[in-house]
């Protein structure tokens, strides 16, 4: 059993997104003599740089059907809407959903049964609509009944990003732009450090315990460190996946209805996406359906997943196949159909982040490999938990998570289904073709709505 870091040893965070920034910041404040550096080959306070945290904005919300990761996101967003370094960029504008897929009601149910406070409403089509016009021609077929929760909204990005770099580094964490190219292990097979190149210049940097925190690069990061040990790879705990998302302009006359919108979830086999209300005169949209990047690695002799090596095929661009840009047109246009007419896509971007089999965070020291800890597994839903998610992270560095977090978030547990089947990728980007609708049973089909 690996012993408890000392506090006043040295730790190395690679990766600047939502768990790595948390990790370093909760790790300062808990242990101000730790010495912290947080690597990373962009900075933190750098927006539009590829990282699934990097982004125009990001839904918040603590309707959950399992109520562990509810209780913790309604303790993230007690920090949303108090702590001045996350509220200037938190806006509670309430979440709809029109779904068939049960997740409103048993958020519902969940906030009674955790005995909440909670305003959240079961409300038929017609209440939904009487609420909310600017749905009037939004494609809700299949949809068993619509959930409301006006405590929940989104939260700006980068802006909360830049924001909470600067507070990490405000504690005394160092920052380190460089791109972290493997992890050192000593003889015995134990993480030491991690070797580093730094504006062109090598180096390692050693620690006493060494946080993996690099999101969708996990897979490949982990392979490149040491192909040969079949026992520190992934091995299916985490695939790197991708959901398309685009940015859209409106007509200026259209402003006065589209801020009166709430974040809006669609969740029928016809449309799987959200969108978030106007930000910088911009409408944010994503369509769910999941995807990855298989790309053969020479040292392991078999295909992982890693996201593209092109940047523009993680950051806002055009540079994204035409089908993707249709399967996002159609949650667009499910959204608001004619009634908000002149709605034009601007961007797009494929955002790539590490999804675990059960959506599942991994927390937890790497158990053959002394002195490695993994934070990672984001699973489409981890943004939110940027306030806290660090808190976790340092409690398991030191052996205190509580017995169910730390089985929950285990490198090694038993998988007993997934609990949002369409963050599951179950296609490769490079054979997503023209986009036909979804099949009612799953899958790219003919049978598209009209
Ligand atoms: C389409 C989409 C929409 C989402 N929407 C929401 C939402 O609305 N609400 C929500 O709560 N969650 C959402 N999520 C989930 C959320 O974005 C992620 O769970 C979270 O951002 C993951 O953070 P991370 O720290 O694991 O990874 P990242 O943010 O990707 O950070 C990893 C970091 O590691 C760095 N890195 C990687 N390799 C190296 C290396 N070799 N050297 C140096 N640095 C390296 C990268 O530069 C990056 O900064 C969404 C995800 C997707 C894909």
């Amino acid at each position: 059993m690996e012993g408890q870091p000392s506090a006043t040893g040295t730790f190395a965070i690679v990766g600047v997104g939502v768990f790595g920034l948390s990790t370093a910041f909760h790790l300062r404040r808990s242990h101000p003599d730790a010495k912290v550096f947080l690597i990373d080959r962009t900075r933190g306070d750098r927006s539009n740089r590829g990282a699934a945290s990097s982004d125009f904005n990001k839904i918040i919300r603590a309707d959950y059907g399992d109520p562990l990761y509810m209780r913790l996101a309604l303790d993230a967003q007690e920090i949303w809407r108090a702590d001045p370094v996350f509220s200037p960029h938190y806006h509670e504008c309430g979440m709809l959903f029109a779904e068939e897929i049960g997740m409103g009601r048993a958020s519902f149910d969940n906030y009674r049964d955790l005995g909440v406070d909670t305003k959240s409403e079961i409300l038929s089509k017609e209440e939904a609509l009487a609420r909310f016009p600017v749905f009037q021609d939004a494609n809700w077929s299949g949809a068993k009944e619509n959930y409301f929760n006006p405590q929940s909204g989104w939260g700006e990005a980068d802006e909360a990003m830049a924001s909470f770099f600067k507070a990490t580094c405000d504690t005394g964490a160092t920052f380190i732009e460089a791109t972290a190219e493997k992890l050192i292990l000593d003889p015995e097979g134990s993480c030491s450090g991690v070797a580093i190149s730094e504006h062109g210049i090598k180096r390692n940097v050693y620690a006493d315990r060494t946080i993996l925190c690099v999101g969708a690069y996990t897979e490949q990061f982990l392979a490149n460190t040491a192909p040969e040990r079949s026992d520190l790879q992934v091995n299916g705990r985490l695939v790197a996946a991708a959901a398309i998302q685009c940015k859209a302009k409106y007509p200026p006359e259209q402003e006065e209805m589209l801020k009166k919108a709430p974040v809006h979830f669609l969740g029928m086999w016809h449309t799987h996406g959200e969108s978030i209300p106007p930000f910088k005169n911009r409408l944010k949209f994503n369509c769910e359906v999941s995807f990855t990047n298989m790309s053969a690695h020479g040292g392991l002799g078999r295909e992982i997943s890693v996201p593209p090596s092109a940047e523009s095929q993680s950051a806002w661009s055009q540079d994204v196949p035409e089908g993707l840009k249709q399967e996002v047109a159609n949650v667009v246009k499910n959204t608001y159909g004619s009634h908000v007419p002149g709605i034009e896509i601007e961007s797009y971007r494929m955002c790539w982040d590490a999804v675990s089999p059960d959506q599942d965070f991994i927390i937890d020291c790497h158990p053959t490999c002394q002195n490695l800890v993994i934070a990672s597994a984001g699973s489409f839903h981890g943004w939110k938990f940027l306030p806290t998610i660090g808190e976790y992270v340092v409690k398991r560095l030191f052996g205190t998570l509580e017995e169910p977090l730390a089985r929950k978030w285990a490198w090694n547990r038993e998988y007993t289904g997934s609990a949002c089947e369409m963050y599951e990728p179950t296609r490769d980007v490079k054979a997503i073709g023209p986009f036909k609708g979804w099949s009612k049973t799953g899958g790219v089909g003919d049978d598209a709505d009209g």
